[in-house]
């Protein structure tokens, strides 16, 4: 009778599971639903857990609820589709199958499971899990008598109690108390028992048995309830407790830094538990197929033996280097490397692996591609291509650009570090160099940071609550926990530099101070830190420029012999051979121009001739001719501005030997040229011989409520024309003297701030009169282009009308976002924040490109341009030319080149790069296309 109605539950469990949608997907025993490349709806843990089955590796059983649920959970006010439970009774009946043990079971051995987070991108340590799940009164006895080992079983308990209390049941820290209530139960049974603090590992099954106790005491007293014993309602407080994690405070604003819609939801799994902590045969790890830090090809990470998973993430213990599981764990050891090579193979990546060895064998937990330095993906990229496990397209996407200012940053100036006493070591988690004051509270870092200081922050160990503060640091130590602890992973995620278990320095949190070397530090003194070689200094050290700067820009032999310069080098040619799109640069001066053509600048975008003006005694004639009130003498200081315009254009076409030239008719918001305070005007009126009232009064005449919006741009030189004219003289003679001493010049001169084609016009036909007549004069020819930069909204709609006069637009953001958001470029900051974390903007406008607003004028300018002119040069030079996501637009929109700062130049050529590859047109478009063809092709794809 019992059976019949067995066979029945279970025959309704099928039909019911099978019904609508699948939201369960299983996999054990070689089998799988689902497969590596179905991330979107199984998230990376569940979609690599999968494969990893399906490639024969050992991967205990298990199942995935997708991430499909996730959204039907928040779109449903916090519950289940209706068929979910059955597809999960399916999904434990075949790990129980498999496994051999039963979910529940009081006799036997139990099943019991790990529930874990997974989305789609990897969020280390921002949602939630749960370990041994399916343990109660009763099944920990069965468990104890099936292992003969009464204390891994009531360690076990301990443990889910702990987790699951504080995750799923809210028994956390209250404001006011300082340590998590577990903890706090923990730490005064041991000295009540013990006398004093003693690893959890020798706490024995009887100690164990009180703290059950004691934690369920607690959960009551907290929560009012006892402790759930059914393991199906464990079960299912779990999913939700994850499924809940997905809103949390640290993952909302991890996925705001990293851009991870909040649409995509999380996938929970829920896989059978293996045991690390059953004795000394058995450990839990974490490792890395190759180097993270530095690209090194060896097995990187950390192990312990007789340890569950978190006990090595958690930074609690200090774990041991997993090079010494050779002695302590040989045949689980050479398995782990045998995974290693399988796992790069097959991913073509390098993957980052927890693994945990019960009872001598050795079992995978998960596999996902291994977060790295900008420098360790460097060498990955390079090495792996010369192993042929990628080739050259690939090893060029595998550099993030918006890591790769990371290896131009710089490094300890090594005649003061040499000074600097060292203070302690630690361990060289995130690679670079760091010098700031040292703040031991996120929320104190974030708060100097802001102030614009520069910040270290210092913890013990750090946990997903310290992330602002992490955010806001130049640099992060930690007197605790490895080189896969928090800290590590999420400094080497952001590029920060970082030093993790310097267990010589003494923290006081308390006291708001640093004891190390026998120095005592407080709040807001100096440390440095050198997060290659793990050395913590005492003080502040200045930096240097890394050796790719100094390789390309000062040509050291030293810099240029290093592997990562001519990793570099290689990744930059690459580059150039993938690129469609050119990258220029913004610059004003010859050094500048140096700098970024090392970097491989195709030429300037920009020059901004009003910053020409700052040098020296410029500023003066620039202010009388800002103050003048009539021509004449608005002439007299242009006659003086004239010769260092003239040879500030030389300088600049020299050094870019032919490369082309957008120099930019003046642009000044009259703000920040004029003299505010009485000491200047006093100043300038005697050195101009004009009275100060005259200054005075001049100043208060030109005061302009909105200077940005104010008598700048082309609307100077429409009411006082002969600025243009003294500037095109400056420019042409510039270029007639580059003829004369045989040097290539490519002059493109640029009209700003234009809304109305007459503007341009009247622009236009005063630099080609005065270009004809210094050709005249100077008896010398030269090519020279007229153009205009778009850059209010009204000049991009009507781009057909302007383009009629232009031989090129250039796209200049900085303002085009100011004017169609309405949003002051330089007063933003008092509602940013809000804006961002209300998910209005999702990413500074200024920043990155606002491609659905901005960007669709841009789309306007860029076709109504070729419309009339189909081989109009179209380019940007606003500060988000050097913003990779604003540069994909950019490649997408046909650009020919995007302008930045030298600086920025690798990073857009990167960025460039990328687009190219991604979308095919890498490398062969560029080559083979004609210059007509390549725009007919832009104009297509700017349609898409
Ligand atoms: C722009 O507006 O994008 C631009 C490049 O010009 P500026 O920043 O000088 O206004
Ligand atoms: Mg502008």
């Amino acid at each position: 009778m019992a059976t019949r109605k067995k066979t029945a539950k279970k025959a309704a469990r099928k039909a019911a599971s099978t019904k609508g949608p699948k939201y369960v997907y299983t996999w054990g025993n070689g089998k799988a639903d689902g497969h590596g490349k179905m991330k979107e709806l199984l998230g990376g843990k569940g979609a690599n857990l999968a494969e990893m089955t399906l490639i024969g590796l050992p991967v205990p059983a298990g199942f995935t609820i997708t991430t499909e649920v996730c959204t039907y959970y928040y779109a449903h006010k916090r519950t289940y589709p209706s068929t979910l439970r059955a597809q999960m009774e399916a999904g434990i009946a075949n790990m129980e199958k498999i496994m051999g043990y039963k979910f529940g079971d009081s006799e036997g051995f139990p099943l019991l499971v790990a529930v874990r987070s997974g989305a789609r991108d990897s969020m280390p340590g921002m949602m939630d899990t749960v370990l041994n799940l399916g343990l109660n009164d009763k099944t920990v006895e069965a468990l104890s008598k099936a292992t003969d080992n009464e204390r891994f079983a009531w360690d076990c308990y301990r443990r889910f109690i702990q987790m699951y209390g504080d995750v799923v049941l809210g028994v956390q820290k209250r404001e006011g108390e300082d340590h998590e209530p577990f903890e706090e139960v923990i730490e005064s049974f041991k000295h009540e028992t013990y006398g004093k603090d003693i690893v959890d590992s020798d706490l024995t099954a009887e100690d164990n048995k009180e703290l059950v106790a004691r934690f369920k005491k607690l959960v009551k007293d907290r929560t009012g309830q006892g402790f759930p014993e059914d393991p199906w309602e464990q079960l299912e407080g779990a999913a939700g407790a994850v499924f809940s994690s997905w809103m949390n405070d640290r993952a909302i604003v991890y996925r705001r830094k990293y851009g991870i819609p909040a649409a995509w939801g999380t996938a929970v799994n829920v896989q059978a538990m293996v045991f690390g902590n059953t004795g000394t045969n058995s450990g839990s790890g974490v490792a890395f197929t190759r180097n993270p830090a530095n690209g090194e090809n060896e097995l990187y990470g950390e192990f312990l033996v007789n340890a569950q998973g978190e006990d090595v993430v958690a930074g609690v213990r200090t774990p041991d280097p997993v090079s010494g599981m050779e002695q302590a764990l040989p045949q689980a050891y050479k398995d782990l490397l045998k995974v290693r090579k399988i796992l790069e193979k097959h991913f073509t990546d390098v993957q980052d692996v927890e693994f945990t060895i019960q009872d001598g064998k050795l079992f995978m937990l998960q596999t996902r591609n291994g977060k790295r330095t900008a420098a360790a993906a460097l060498k990955f990229s390079m090495d792996m291509n010369k192993e042929k496990l990628i080739d050259w397209q690939t090893a060029v996407l595998r550099n993030p650009a918006d890591q790769l200012d990371q290896l131009l940053a710089p490094v300890f100036d090594a005649a003061e570090l040499k000074k600097t006493p060292e203070i302690a070591k630690g361990l060289p988690a995130g690679p670079g160099a760091a010098s700031g004051k040292i703040y031991l509270n996120a929320d104190r870092a974030a708060a100097a940071a802001n102030k614009g200081e520069v910040v270290l922050l210092v913890r013990v160990e750090t946990s997903p609550e310290d992330l602002r503060g992490m955010i806001a640091a130049e640099g992060i130590l930690t007197s605790r926990g490895g080189v896969s602890s928090h800290a590590a992973l999420v400094a080497r995620q952001m590029g920060k530099v970082c030093i993790c278990g310097a267990s010589g320095i003494e923290i006081d949190y308390d006291k708001k101070t640093v004891k190390a070397g026998g120095q005592s530090f407080k709040e807001g003194d100096y440390l440095s830190i050198d997060g290659t070689t793990g050395i913590v200094y005492g003080g502040q050290v200045a930096t240097e420029p890394s050796e790719i700067i100094t390789g390309l820009i000062n040509g050291k032999k030293s810099s240029q012999n290093t592997e990562k310069f001519q990793h570099f080098v290689q990744l930059m040619d690459w580059c150039a051979k993938a690129t469609r799109m050119g990258v220029r640069t913004n610059a004003d001066t010859p050094e500048q121009v140096k700098t970024a053509v090392a970097f491989g600048a195709e030429g300037i975008g920009l020059t901004r001739t009003e910053h020409m003006f700052f040098e020296g005694d410029r500023i003066d004639a620039m202010r009388e001719m800002i103050l003048a009130d009539n021509e004449t003498n608005r002439r007299k200081a242009l006659k003086k501005l004239l010769p260092h315009q003239r040879k500030d254009f030389f300088g600049i076409f020299k050094a870019l030997e032919g490369k082309p030239a957008t120099i930019r008719l003046l642009d000044p918001p009259l703000h920040e040229f004029l003299p505010h305070t009485k000491e200047q005007q006093l100043d300038l009126a005697n050195k101009i011989g004009i009275p100060v009232e005259t200054i005075m009064q001049r100043v208060h005449e030109l005061h302009e409520f909105n200077p940005m919006l104010g008598h700048r741009g082309c609307r100077l030189a429409i009411s006082y024309p002969e600025i243009a004219e003294m500037q095109a003289q400056a420019i042409f003679e510039a270029a007639a003297q580059c003829v004369k001493k045989g040097i290539e010049v490519k002059p493109e001169v640029m009209v700003p701030l234009v809304g109305y084609a007459r503007e341009l016009e009247l622009q236009v036909e005063i630099i080609h009169r005065i270009a004809a007549e210094v050709k005249e004069k100077k008896g010398v020819e030269f090519d020279y282009l007229v153009g205009t930069m778009i850059e209010v909204p009204r000049g991009a709609v009507t781009a057909d009308e302007i383009a009629a006069h232009a031989q090129f637009f250039s796209f200049g953001t900085n303002d085009l976002t100011q004017t169609a958001l309405g949003v002051s470029r330089d007063d933003m900051g008092s509602f940013l924040n809000s804006y961002t974390e209300n998910d209005i903007y999702p990413r500074n406008p200024f920043a990155s490109l606002d491609t659905t607003g901005v960007g669709q004028l841009m789309e306007i300018a860029a076709a109504k341009g070729r419309e009339v002119r189909p081989d109009i040069k179209l380019g940007i030079c606003g500060e988000h030319g050097g913003d990779p996501d604003s540069v994909k637009f950019c490649h997408k929109l046909g650009l020919a080149y995007v302008s930045c700062s030298p600086y920025r130049v690798p990073v857009a050529r990167l960025a460039a790069a990328h687009a190219a590859i991604n979308d095919g047109s890498a490398p062969k478009a560029a080559k083979k296309a004609t210059k007509k063809k390549s725009a007919k092709k832009a104009a297509k794809r700017a349609k898409k």
